[in-house]
């Protein structure tokens, strides 16, 4: 299962993470999901759900946010936020662009539980 190994990937980092700052626990783990990546948010929070077990983040949520494409067109440089049917530029409507954004997986923020009062936010 394709989604199992990328929670695994990220279990990996948020465990540096919390070993870094020290961490008690991890309570929330936000991800980016780009609609070009290939990846089903629902499959990649249950597979979530089996990678943590025994880990840090064993008790941590994951909350996912699905990222629209950005092109960068070679053309004119406009930036423009596409969608993943069409890739053309939206200031000239050329079609030689370059995608920038949308076709990965990222770790947006990690919430860690430092201690049983305070809880720290870690961004990425
Ligand atoms: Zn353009």
């Amino acid at each position: 299962m394709h989604e199992l190994s990328l929670c695994q990937n990220l279990i990996d980092q948020v465990t540096d993470l919390a070993h870094k700052h020290q961490a008690r626990s991890v309570a929330c783990v936000r991800v980016q999901i780009g609609q070009l990546a290939g990846v089903e948010p629902l499959l990649l929070e249950s597979a979530f759900t089996i990678a943590r077990v025994g880990t840090v983040a064993e008790l941590a949520e994951m909350v996912t946010e699905v990222v629209a494409p950005c092109v960068v067109c070679n053309a004119c440089g406009s930036e423009s936020e596409v969608t993943p049917s069409s890739l053309l530029c939206l200031a000239c409507g050329g079609n030689d662009t370059r995608l920038i954004r949308g076709d990965e997986l990222i770790l947006a923020r990690v919430e860690l539980v430092v201690d049983e009062q305070r809880s720290s936010r870690v961004a990425q």
